[in-house]
């Protein structure tokens, strides 16, 4: 009786500290809401309250709206043993399109609710570089509100902190949010960071407004990644663009922090199987095995599970179809990098060939690729383009035909 006991008080204490994500999807109105539940009280309640107001306004809205979406995306981090973050982001469209970001740091311990200065020593020196950053980038940004600018929304990772401002703010014609990434190596932080705390899920927080009007490109790197991918994921940082890396599931483990990168800068991930084989020539049970294997070595290193896949080779046939349930891309402009001998056969490849809508293929473990792509890419943005992930450019697609 008493083991019994034991048993029963082991599990009530386990099943407690359980924290699990909360969706929500509503098909009808297009809403889908994810957020963590910690299973402590207070930040849940904050959460929770937070989510269910911006939730009611928008049924309310919605009502009268033609084409109304909420999505509510989140990431959890927890900084230490005592110390969370969750950060959620809201994209309402009703009337018109709103981003709002909110960030809910909770220290379990002193069970109270931390704010930016409670975690970086000398704020003033740090304001004062973030303004001049902003300042020096963004030529338009409006003093009036830089001088009052708050800190309420920001992310941390192992290996930065993020601030991120609201366009409109800053008077800047952007339409997605605008962040700085603060490396925490020149920053005295007033608590310890634990790297080892797994990141529990990096779901995409710079998420950029499309219009249906914009001229889009979809870059894909394919096959890594590899030691050239976060030079890859520089360049694309560099010219405000966002691409779609199709990996290798073997490869992931070893570079978990460049996908999660990916996400964190606005990327997308795909599969592209987990040792690259070639997929049509196997049977379906081993087609499932690459296919599964790397979905959930993704899922293990970041948080997110891709929806899109890219066959090895680009060869597809019926029983590849039948045995992979992810959304199958191929390409309409091919870069042929793997057989270029230099970055002007890349460019030409490319950038001539780009149409409204195009999806690139390129290979993020070439050198020349690498090498190339900064030219491809102020090119491609010169003549009007957005960059966009492959996933953003099939719901264009679909808005477009609707
Ligand atoms: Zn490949």
């Amino acid at each position: 009786m008493k083991k019994i006991l034991i048993l029963l008080v082991c599990f009530i204490l386990v099943g407690c500290n359980d924290k699990e994500i909360k969706t929500i999807i509503d098909y009808n109105d297009k809403v889908a809401i994810s957020y963590p539940v910690t299973n402590i009280s207070e930040i849940d309640d904050a959460v929770t309250s937070y989510v269910n107001q911006i939730y009611d306004a928008f049924k309310n809205e919605a009502k009268t709206c033609k084409n109304p979406e909420l999505n509510i995306s989140y990431t959890y981090k927890e900084l230490n043993d005592s110390v969370l973050n969750i950060s959620l982001n809201a994209y309402i469209d009703t009337d018109k399109k709103i981003n709002k970001l909110k960030t809910f740091t909770y220290d379990k311990k002193t069970r109270k609710f931390l704010a930016m200065e409670d975690l970086i020593d000398d704020l003033d020196a740090l304001d004062y570089d973030i303004k001049k950053q902003l300042l020096e980038k963004y030529q338009e940004a409006d003093m009036e509100y830089l001088s009052n600018v708050s800190y309420d929304f920001f992310t941390i990772d192992d290996a930065n902190l993020t601030v991120y401002f609201n366009p409109i703010e800053l008077n800047s014609s952007k339409s997605e949010f605008i962040y700085l990434d603060i490396p925490l190596t020149s920053l005295k932080l007033l608590i310890d960071i634990d790297k080892s705390k797994n990141n529990d899920s990096y779901l995409n927080l710079k998420k950029k407004h499309i219009d249906e009007t914009d001229k889009v490109v979809a870059l894909t790197f394919d096959d890594g990644p590899t030691k050239y991918t976060d030079k890859v994921l520089d360049i694309l940082k560099k010219y405000d663009a966002s691409a779609t890396f199709f990996v290798v599931g073997n490869k992931v483990d070893f570079y978990d922090e460049t996908l999660i990168r990916m996400l964190r800068e606005g990327n997308e991930i795909g599969n592209h199987s987990y040792s690259h084989k070639w997929l049509t020539r196997l049977s379906g049970e081993a087609i499932e095995d690459e296919i599964n294997k790397t979905q959930m070595a993704i899922k293990r290193s970041t948080g997110y599970t891709p929806t899109l896949f890219r066959p090895t080779y680009g060869g597809s046939n019926e029983k590849l179809r039948e045995h992979v349930d992810l959304t199958f891309i191929f390409w309409d402009v091919d870069s042929n990098d793997w057989k270029a001998r230099n970055t002007k056969q890349i460019y030409n490849n490319v950038v001539p060939k780009i149409k409204n809508g195009s999806i690139v293929l390129m290979h993020d473990n070439h050198d020349l690729t690498v090498k190339s792509l900064e030219k491809i890419v102020k090119q491609i943005k010169d003549d009007g383009y957005k960059f966009v992930t492959v996933s953003e450019l099939l719901k264009l697609k679909e808005l477009r035909e609707s």
